[in-house]
């Protein structure tokens, strides 16, 4: 058996979805993107939605929007992809790394709290594997020292905190569709927000700083004119992406289904092994499942998590480990002085953590025998 870490759920619909596209004419940004935004932001709710080119880019755009300047800071978990904490170096501002929660590996609003300084300008706080952070506490903490919240959804779709979809909480909320996330473009990323400015903003920054609809100039009631009105970005969307979305986002219910489905079968399968733990369950909060992140108890067990990702490896199995946590990262510890003793949490949670193969087009025997696999090792090395 070989089962990979994850496969991108592709079907006919993408690919003749795609090929509508081409044979249309219209490659790049055009109207398959704006259909993508107009029905991305009305599947969240947001009042307005922009598609770029990754995650990466909404994020880079997010902190454009709301002013970033050289020598602010933001509030970034170290639990993230460095992508979270690089688009504030972009600005030469400070990403300032903060713990964990150990049960959630989201943002600690304690840690949030001890990290304030005059100086911070935003919290970004991350979903970690599709489950929403405490985003009372980081609204409350944010309105009463004047902040911004940039979400990064990139695990995010579709996720719940309460009765709020993600993309409609922070002032911006920015989502990957990289071909691992839940919903793929091959590369690809949106902003969405309720402050029409801002998507303005985002909307000329993401074409070189071209005023208004700048895309159109090469449609048939366009015109050869345009103005640049400051200095912007080339991180636009193409229409081959989008209508790849546009199909995505047709079964993004089924998707999310069939995550859901996998994750409770991993925890019934796992209840009873003492030396794993299953993602923990918030009752307030529905997790879009991106990952199931299963941690190891290394005090239960004779083998190391190393070890058990390559048993994992021999049987077959595809894992991953989210995150390598940016502290222990050269470039944060040798540009910003970052050490792991200032975040237990995160490397407590990082001795354990194996990300487990989870995606709607695994069968009942892929997900059995990844769940036998896992507990034939367990078995083996119980103390
Ligand atoms: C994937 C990811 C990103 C970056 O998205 P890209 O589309 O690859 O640029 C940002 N943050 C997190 C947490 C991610 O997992």
């Amino acid at each position: 058996m070989e089962i990979p870490f994850h496969k991108p759920y592709l079907c006919e619909e993408e690919i003749s979805g795609v090929m509508d596209t081409l044979r249309s004419g219209w490659l790049t940004m055009g109207p398959k993107t704006v259909e993508f935004e107009r029905r991305f932001a009305s599947y969240i709710g947001s009042a307005d939605a922009v598609a770029v080119n990754s995650g990466t880019s909404a994020l880079h755009l997010a902190l454009k929007a709301i002013g970033l300047e050289q020598g602010d800071e933001v509030i970034v978990p170290t639990m993230t992809f460095t992508a979270t904490a690089e688009v504030v170096c972009y600005f030469n501002a400070k990403p300032v790394l903060v713990d964990v929660e150990k049960k959630t590996c989201n943002i600690s609003v304690q840690a949030i709290e001890k990290a304030l300084s005059p100086k911070t300008k935003a919290i970004i706080p991350v979903h970690y594997g599709g489950l929403p952070c405490d985003m009372d506490a980081i609204t409350d903490i944010a309105k009463s020292e004047g902040l911004y919240v940039i979400e990064d959804a990139a695990h995010s779709i579709p996720a719940w905190y309460k009765d709020r979809p993600v993309g409609t909480i922070g002032d911006l909320t920015c989502f990957s569709f990289y071909a691992t996330k839940p919903l793929t473009t091959g590369e690809g990323g949106m902003v969405s927000t309720d402050n029409g400015e801002w998507a303005e903003r985002i909307r000329r920054l993401r074409l070189h700083g071209i005023g208004k609809d700048a895309w159109k100039r090469y449609s048939k009631g366009g015109s050869w004119y345009y103005e640049v009105m400051e200095s912007g970005y080339k991180y636009n969307m193409t229409d081959i992406q989008a209508s790849m979305g546009l199909s995505q986002l047709d079964k993004i219910e089924y998707m999310h289904n069939r995550r859901r489905y996998i994750s409770e079968f991993y925890d019934r399968e796992f209840a009873d092994s003492e030396a794993l733990l299953t993602p923990y369950i918030c009752p307030d909060r529905v997790s879009s499942n991106h990952l199931y992140a299963l941690k190891i108890k290394p005090e239960a067990l004779s083998i190391d998590r190393n070890t058990f990702i390559e048993r994992l490896r021999e049987k077959g199995v595809g894992t991953s480990v989210h995150f390598i946590p940016l502290h222990k990262h050269p470039f944060y510890r040798e540009a910003f002085g970052y050490n792991g003793t200032d975040y237990p949490d995160a490397e407590w949670a990082y001795e354990r953590l194996i990300s487990l193969p989870i995606y709607p087009s695994m069968s009942e025997y892929d997900t059995q025998y990844v769940a036998d696999m896992v507990k034939e090792i367990h078995g083996k090395h119980k103390k």
